[in-house]
């Protein structure tokens, strides 16, 4: 069939099998022009099938030479329907791993279950023995306690007081007003409860338990801190407090197991994650334009291959004050800062595409469902129905 985006909101409901392998092949080329040296080996990734997850699997087979296991929640073809994009990026990734000669295996499952931890210990028993890296890179809106079977959702909400600010309908390229009430408590602890530290925690306990943890393992997840601009609807809201309890398990989790636990704050980038929240769209396309400028625009696969390379596995890992990881370095240098801040009370509908790169933006978020990607053919008709080797569950 002749696949066309199909955008609802924030999200893109179909998603083009060709354009997401273009994009994976992308992102391969740039991990395998840096190599690694004495990187992790067998590397297990949850969240491994879009944005920063995926880049982590890239990167752990194409610039380190690892054998990976991917999790990760996404959806196959039906009735001649497309798959979503993180399926045919998964398809896209292993036949290359394969075709390298490099071990990929996956699992489509809910990784907060007991379930799926149990697929995924049984599988590094059976195949590896142990595992050496493992990269925790989940967005959810919600997550199901495995031990209570009660749900949680999670909210983008500022606390204490309602935030107003600027933001952005990427969809029309409209500045907005928004106005976002305060979370109530139970909105701040369901979030936590969703995007926290627990389930980390729950995943690094069963690995050990299991004996499936090599001595010398490493385990990172990922976190975001960002410009004043959003703090209030990030780093001191309700996901922001998530991230402090991410922080709390690091600490647990070295102590706990012994090994090596950091929280690696990355830079911001189109997601389908980010491009949830709001005003971040907004910030990310000014501060594309001045990153471009400087020459320091990064998107995942950068981020991730300078994450593995000058910080966990060839350089010093740099932590900060707080015990970080601090990747969004080239975001946060003042000058850039600076330069966003100067833009952003400036910004209106008729210079939007002069002052900030919307246009990249815009680009980026269809790419992420393989829209726009140079090289595909869009009126051509294509097969959606596409089978993951490796794909256990
Ligand atoms: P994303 O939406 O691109 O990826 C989320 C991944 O989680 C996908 O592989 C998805 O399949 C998987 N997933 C979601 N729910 C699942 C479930 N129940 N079971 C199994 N898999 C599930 O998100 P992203 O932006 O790459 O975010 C990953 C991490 O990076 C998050 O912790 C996020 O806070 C952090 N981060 C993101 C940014 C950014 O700008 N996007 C910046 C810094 C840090």
């Amino acid at each position: 069939m002749i696949i066309e985006p199909k955008i609802r909101g924030f999200v893109c409901i179909t998603a083009h099998p060709e354009g997401c392998a273009k994009k994976v092949q992308k992102e391969i080329e740039v991990a395998k022009a840096t190599q690694v040296n004495g990187g992790p080996k067998k590397v297990l990734v949850i969240g491994s099938s879009t944005g920063y997850g995926l880049s982590s699997r890239v990167t752990a087979a194409f610039s380190c030479g690892a054998d990976t296991l991917g999790v990760f929640f996404e959806r196959p073809s039906s009735n001649g329907k497309p798959a979503s994009a993180g399926w045919y990026n998964t398809v896209a990734f292993e036949n290359a791993a394969l075709e390298s000669g490099l071990y990929a295996k996956s699992i489509n499952g809910d990784a907060f279950s007991d379930d799926v931890k149990a697929t995924v210990v049984e599988t590094i028993k059976k195949d590896w023995g142990q595992v050496d890296c493992v990269i925790y890179s989940l967005a959810s809106p919600r997550r199901t306690d495995p031990k209570t079977g009660e749900t949680f959702k999670s909210c983008l909400k500022p606390i204490g007081s309602e935030f107003k600010n600027r933001s952005l309908d990427t969809n029309k390229g409209e500045i907005l007003d928004v106005s976002i009430q305060p979370a109530s408590d139970e909105d701040i602890q369901n979030t936590v409860k969703v995007m926290g530290g627990e389930d980390w925690e729950l995943w690094m306990d069963a690995l050990s338990e299991a004996g499936v943890l090599a001595s010398e393992a490493k385990t990172v997840a990922y976190s975001y801190i960002g410009p004043e601009v959003t703090w209030p609807v990030y780093k001191n809201g309700t996901i922001g407090t998530a991230k402090l309890d991410v922080e709390r398990a690091a600490k647990a989790i070295q102590e706990r197991h012994q090994l090596e636990a950091f929280v690696s704050v990355n830079k911001a980038v189109v997601t389908q994650a980010s491009s949830a929240i709001p005003v971040v769209p907004l910030y990310i396309s000014i501060l594309f334009k001045e990153m471009v400028v400087k020459g320091t625009h990064e998107g995942c696969i950068e981020q991730i291959v300078r994450l593995f390379k000058d910080r966990l596995y060839e350089g010093a890992l740099q932590l900060d004050s707080e015990g970080r990881i601090r990747i969004d370095d080239w975001e946060m240098n003042p000058e850039v800062q600076e330069a966003v801040a100067q833009v952003w009370p400036k910004i209106t509908n008729e210079n939007l595409r002069e002052l900030s790169d919307f246009d990249r933006y815009q680009k980026e978020f269809l790419e992420l469902f393989g829209f726009g990607v140079e090289g595909v053919n869009y009126s051509e008709s294509v097969e959606v129905e596409r089978a993951i080797p490796g794909l256990i569950a």
